[in-house]
């Protein structure tokens, strides 16, 4: 008999929210700088401190958990969670416990063209840790480590969600989601490269149509929605091969080695009681009244799904296009600013969708660092639409743009790539592809349509794509 197997996987989300100082202390947030300069003895956990609770990160997490559609609790309160990190000085960390500030919320997530409610079961406050770095390659050939606490104290939201999800498919879809609303309310900058965004997946299978949780493992340390896929698969199939064998997955955590493509045993998980959490005496509870509730509710934007909504109603997009754009703000946006310059919403979104988001891509840059100005595309489409220049150039001359920052004109005017739609002067070339092809010619007039495709080919090449191809059909069509 062979068993079908589901996989169950929950997701937690770190973001690291954009406020400018730390959460209980003045100190900077920003991302960088010399190592142990962005510290003072309140994140460094030097004796005798107290920590100072930052509203704003209060405030931020409300406005998270609002867009998040969880319930806000009048009442929390902060705890110690206890442990041996040589990158929290102070050897433990300051977060939530049993009282969180946010719970039982939910996002949509659509995947193949159906949508799915994945339920959030917490969003918490906590700080962030230091970061170690490790001298040589790997920690284990390490001879020495060195600590940089300048990201001690940045504030965190954790997001737990419910163990909805059922693919790797669903966890990059909901992984989106939640990078796309913490985008939307500006809560957090969400740049995964910096590690402002990080996540990680428990992973556990059982036979399809069971109700019984398998063991599940903790699989840390993916560093981008590719790793996250890849890894969450390979856990997957790692646990399925296990139970084929008769063994036992074992309760764990594991770390993704990206280079190699596999998961491997970090440590045994840790139950809540190996934390020792206690509540953390230096903080008052919080207690969040009904107006600061409703004062953060008011400051909500628009999110995704009614930009998404507004953008198939209102400009008459396909669901496919709204969703890819308005899965970010910043790609949202864009597209809003082109159309100030240029009316045609479909053509601006398969341009944003095809060559902006190809290039962004290739040059692993975020929407919001686009080289080009939505002006500035709004001019390339006017060019093409005056027959100034072919699509195929059009093509080229974005590329350009987006690795020159020149305008469409420019490089247009300096490479001389204007359209040739002079009649006379394309003539001349057709006659020559004609000439120097019998044999197509004699498909075509056989029947064989598609040889003149092969012949409007030549054409374009003769011309390095310059040729005005409505022209040269015309032309072709006639001399045949
Ligand atoms: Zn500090």
């Amino acid at each position: 008999m062979i068993i079908e197997y589901e996989a169950v996987i929950g997701l937690e989300v770190h973001a690291e929210l954009k406020t400018n100082s730390k959460i209980f202390c003045a100190c900077s947030t920003e991302f960088g700088g010399d190592p142990n300069t962005h510290v003072c003895p309140v994140c460094l956990g030097l004796p005798g401190v107290l920590p100072v609770l930052n509203k704003e990160v209060v405030d931020y997490a409300l406005k998270a958990g609002l867009a998040l559609n969880c319930q806000i609790a009048e009442y929390s309160k902060f705890d110690r969670k206890n442990y041996f990190y040589p990158d929290l000085p102070k050897a433990y960390q300051v977060s939530q416990y049993d009282l969180p500030i946010c719970e039982h919320g939910y996002l949509d997530i659509e995947v193949d063209g159906k949508t799915k409610r994945i339920g959030i079961t917490r969003l918490h406050m906590e700080e962030d840790a230091g970061k170690l770095v490790h001298q040589g390659t790997a920690i284990v050939e390490s001879n020495s480590s060195l600590v940089d606490y300048n990201r001690t104290g940045v504030p965190l939201v954790e997001i737990v969600s419910e163990p909805d999800m059922r693919s790797a498919e669903e966890a990059k879809a909901y992984l989106e989601k939640v990078k796309a609303i913490l985008q939307y309310t500006e809560v957090s900058d969400c740049k995964m490269q910096e590690g402002s965004l990080r996540c990680d997946a428990n992973i556990s299978v059982r036979p399809k149509g069971t109700e019984k949780l398998g063991t599940k493992a903790e699989l840390k340390n993916m560093n981008s929605f590719k790793a996250l896929q890849k890894a969450i698969e390979y856990e997957i199939a790692r646990q399925i091969e296990l139970i084929e064998d008769g063994e036992k997955v074992v309760q764990e955590t594991r770390s993704w080695d990206e280079n190699k493509g596999i998961s491997v045993s970090l440590r045994s998980k840790e139950e809540a009681h190996d934390y020792r959490y206690f509540p953390e005496p230096d903080l008052v509870p919080l207690v969040i009244d009904k107006q600061w509730v409703e004062r953060i509710r008011a400051t909500l934007p628009e999110l995704p799904d009614d930009r998404k909504q507004r953008l198939v109603n209102e400009l008459g997009l396909p669901e496919y296009d709204a969703a890819v754009i308005t899965g970010s703000k910043d790609l949202a946006d864009y597209l809003d600013r082109c159309l100030e310059y240029y009316p045609d919403a479909k053509k601006v979104s398969n341009w944003i969708m095809g060559e902006l988001l190809r290039l962004l891509n290739n040059s692993n840059m975020e929407p919001a660092e686009a080289p080009v100005e939505p002006k500035e595309m709004a001019e390339l489409l006017k060019l093409m639409d005056k027959g100034t220049i072919s699509g195929t150039i059009a093509k080229q001359v974005f590329e350009e743009m987006f690795n020159t920052g020149k305008s469409a004109a420019e490089i247009v005017a300096a490479k001389g790539l204007e359209q040739i739609s002079d009649q006379s002067e394309l003539e001349k070339i057709v006659e020559k592809v004609i000439t120097d092809n019998p044999q197509s010619v004699a498909d075509y007039r056989g029947g064989k349509k598609q040889a003149a495709g092969f012949m409007v080919g030549q054409v374009m090449k003769a011309t390095r794509g310059k040729a005005n191809p409505k022209l040269v059909n015309e032309l072709l069509q006639k001399k045949l």
